[in-house]
């Protein structure tokens, strides 16, 4: 691979600057020499932070851009690998599309700059490394390029080094925020449309496990159909929205992929496990609200995916004290599985740092977490009972 280093003003890159508002994308610069969006480019997200005035901040005081990276498709043909949201912010700022605030707090455009600050961006210099090689050889390097500004996202990175046929579409389906199946989608699948995350869902699902999603994008890459994506985001949707009759919060980015592979062949009645969740739902003894789903799903019998509150110190020693009076008052031991038995700790008196507190009446059978369901156990019987 060639790399070179090369100078570009401002003025140059803008010549014939095309942008599509409608895809968020800049399109073109350098007189229609350089494609500055190529397909495995994210959006235009400069915009929404902000970050675009802070680009246009930087020329006004001089500051460099730092470097950009261009690749050299042919002798005339150039296209932006990094650097792309630098571009499109200067390039849509010079062509009007938003303003800055001058030094007297008022909102500027372009055309209402004075014509030594104009001139200022207009000249400012940018450092581009151009590299020529192939394909493959600058993907990789793309891939390992510190990216300055805003990091790009994992998927984002597997769209550079996987761009192709297949690529284009599964962006134009789950990368596309027009797209009005968003809406539903996003009741169980959480993080940013256009920074690749709904795509990036569809792949881990379809390929069972993010760890294999770039096996999966390998082996379809040059495919003219995301067919297989689809159909099983669609299953794994549908399911989930059939099995639970309502939509809370907590469903969102739960690993439903995962739970699908695992529980859509079970019989379930909608409708019970739907009561089931909203009294689970109001449980206060639950802290992990979001386990929920995965614990009604499997039959309610991992109690530790709910994080069940559990006694506390004062509510313990409480019990440890009524209970162990009694106990020396009845001349048995203060565990009342110890005091039944017929080992050598029948008359055993614990300390309370070596027992434990159980429900007497199991939390995942209603019992509640409160001081009339509270009994302490040495530790070997309350490790034996479990399940508390
Ligand atoms: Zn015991």
């Amino acid at each position: 691979m060639k790399t070179e280093l090369k100078h570009y003003k401002v003025d140059e890159i803008c010549k014939g600057f095309v942008y599509n508002e409608l895809e968020g994308k800049g399109l073109f610069g350098l007189s229609g020499r350089l494609t500055i969006q190529p397909e495995y480019q994210r959006n235009y997200i400069y915009a929404e932070s902000k970050r675009d005035v802070a680009v246009i901040e930087s020329l006004l005081k001089g500051y460099p851009l730092g470097l950009i990276y261009f690749n050299k498709v042919s002798e005339d043909n150039l296209e932006v690998l990094d650097g792309q949201q630098r571009i499109t912010s200067f390039g849509r700022f010079v062509t009007g599309k938003f303003a800055v605030k001058d030094e007297n707090g008022l909102e500027q455009y372009f055309s209402g700059l004075a014509q030594d600050k104009q001139e200022l961006i207009l000249n400012s210099d940018l450092l581009v490394y151009e590299c020529e090689g192939a394909e493959s050889e600058i993907k990789e390097w793309f891939k390992t390029i510190n990216i300055s500004g805003v990091p790009l996202k994992d998927q984002e990175l597997l769209n550079a080094v996987y761009s192709g046929p297949f690529v284009t579409l599964g962006k134009e389906e789950f990368s596309n925020s027009k797209n009005a199946n968003i809406q539903k989608w996003s009741a169980y699948v959480s993080g940013a449309v256009d920074r690749q995350e709904y795509w990036e869902r569809a792949l881990e699902w379809v390929s069972r496990g993010k760890e294999n999603i770039a096996r999966y994008m390998s082996a379809h890459r040059n495919e003219k159909s995301i067919a297989e994506v689809k159909t099983y985001f669609n299953s794994v949707i549908d399911w989930v929205s059939g099995v639970f009759l309502d939509v809370f919060k907590e469903m969102r980015g739960l690993e439903w992929g995962r739970l699908y592979e695992e529980y859509h062949s079970k019989a379930y009645d909608p409708k019970k496990l739907s009561a089931r969740v909203h009294e689970l739902y109001d449980d206060p003894y639950i802290h992990n609200q979001r386990g929920i789903w995965e614990f009604v799903l499997s039959g309610e019998t991992h109690p530790n995916l709910l994080n069940v509150r559990v006694f506390d110190e004062p509510l313990k020693r409480q019990a440890y004290n009524a209970q162990t009076k009694a106990a020396q008052l009845a001349g048995i031991s203060n565990c009342p599985l110890c005091a039944v038995g017929h080992a050598a700790n029948d008359d055993k008196i614990w300390k309370l740092a070596e027992m434990e507190a159980d429900h007497v009446s199991a939390w995942s059978k209603g019992g509640a977490t409160s001081a009339d369901n509270c009994q302490m156990l040495c530790k070997t019987h309350n490790r034996a009972k479990g399940n508390n």
